[in-house]
């Protein structure tokens, strides 16, 4: 079930600034939603943050908008001010944690490694990071 949700994109996105900002069939628009567990980080109006079920580093924590969009190129469009508060909650955390470096990144499209479609700002800390990413 949890798989096919990953594999999947979602339906269109809902517009912000309506009712139904969230996809009942989307993985993360339901963790948001608390239907299915994650271990929350951060929360606040526009953001919610978990750890990453598969962490690639000490600190893998996922950032996501409360709102149902594809990718962050449609996030962007829609609200640049949630865009933002992203990379607010990225910088919140890692201050929290102290880490001496964090990478901040979106996977865009599968060929990028997406395979949730709903956009997420992965914060990826706690270790030495190679540059170039694989
Ligand atoms: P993407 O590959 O789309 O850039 O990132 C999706 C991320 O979601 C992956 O790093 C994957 O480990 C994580 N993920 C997939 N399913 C779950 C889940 O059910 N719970 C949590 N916390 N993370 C998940
Ligand atoms: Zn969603």
């Amino acid at each position: 079930m949890l798989e096919s949700l990953q594999s999947q994109p979602c339906q269109p996105y809902s517009r912000y600034g309506e009712d139904v900002a969230l996809d009942s069939a989307c993985l993360f628009c339901r963790i948001i939603l608390g239907e299915i567990p994650a271990d929350i980080v951060l929360r606040n109006d526009n953001v919610v943050a978990f750890n990453d079920i598969n962490p690639q580093a000490p600190t893998h924590v996922l950032i996501v908008p409360r709102l149902h969009v594809e990718n962050a190129g449609e996030l962007a469009q829609i609200s640049p001010s949630i865009t933002a508060d992203l990379f607010s909650a990225a910088a919140e955390i890692a201050a929290q944690r102290a880490l001496s470096g964090h990478r901040a990144v979106f996977n865009t499209g599968a060929d990028a490694g997406q395979s949730v479609f709903h956009a997420h700002l992965h914060l990826l800390g706690g270790r030495a990071l190679a540059w170039p990413p694989g």
